[in-house]
């Protein structure tokens, strides 16, 4: 099946949408029916795909274009998720997300980063938001984000991934192994979070590439083993069980075995 990337959005995606409408209009008045997610985003194209892919998918989806719009309609308060680009006119998302939290608006905030944007990241978090992905992404990881989101409901604790003695706080950007603090690259943390997040599913190296990398075609994957080798090297070498797994032809799996 053809992967749809939202924000290299083109005429191709109306019909993957269509055959994914006949798939959920009997779901309409299931589960989602009642959640709403109000959607921030300038990008005319990105703002139509997401509005139109949710809805299909379920949910009542509003959509606003810039920042002040989406902060009333945020304050008003009868959304259950928000998902908010940072780059906007006028006030940008974390003004926006700054405006919500201050006025006591917990529900939780899904951010839209541009590529490569590491302290766009930390920053989001650090503002309380819940997550964020990385311009371009698949909408099925999109909706796979939401519907976390929407399970879990604002949390107000750290977050915190772990497996065995290994953990990962996502906020503070620290990873440790048997209480050994370890220190990280930005793309090694990135890598071990996707990792930690996706524990037991089988990754491929393509799809830790687009998802670590922003790359989204399957050549010139050695950077993928290239980095799980360094990553390995610190969290895995001198520590027992072995967390990181290659299954030949398929990619890696973490888990404990
Ligand atoms: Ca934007």
């Amino acid at each position: 099946m053809r992967r749809l990337w939202v924000g290299q959005v083109d005429s191709g995606l109306t019909p993957g949408l269509q055959v994914c409408n006949l798939r959920t209009k009997a779901g309409r008045l299931g589960q989602n029916a009642a959640m709403k997610i109000l959607i921030v985003e300038d990008e005319a194209k990105t703002g139509d795909y997401l509005k139109q892919g949710l809805s299909e998918a379920g949910f009542t989806a509003d959509l606003v274009r810039n920042g002040l719009d989406g902060m009333h309609e945020g304050l008003a308060g009868d959304h259950d998720l928000l998902i908010l680009d940072v780059n906007l006119p006028g006030l940008d998302g974390w003004q926006v997300l700054k405006a919500l939290r201050a006025a006591g608006r917990e529900l939780p905030v899904l951010f839209l980063t541009a590529r490569d944007q590491v302290e766009d990241r930390v920053k989001g978090l650090e503002l309380g938001a819940d997550d964020y992905l990385v311009k371009p992404f698949a909408f099925s990881e999109l909706l796979a984000r939401v519907r976390t989101l929407l399970r879990r409901g604002r949390s107000k604790e750290v977050e915190r991934l772990a497996l065995a003695d290994l953990e990962l706080d996502v906020l503070k950007r620290r990873a440790s192994r048997a209480g050994q603090r370890i220190d990280l690259t930005a793309k090694e943390f990135a890598l071990l979070e996707l990792f930690l997040r996706r524990q037991g599913e089988v990754l491929s190296r393509s799809y830790i590439a687009s998802q670590v990398w922003d790359m989204n075609f399957d050549s010139d994957t050695n950077v993928v083993e290239v980095a799980i080798r360094r990553l390995r090297a610190k969290v895995d070498d001198d520590f027992s069980p072995r967390l990181i797994h290659t299954l030949r032809g398929m990619g890696y799996v973490m888990e404990i075995r």
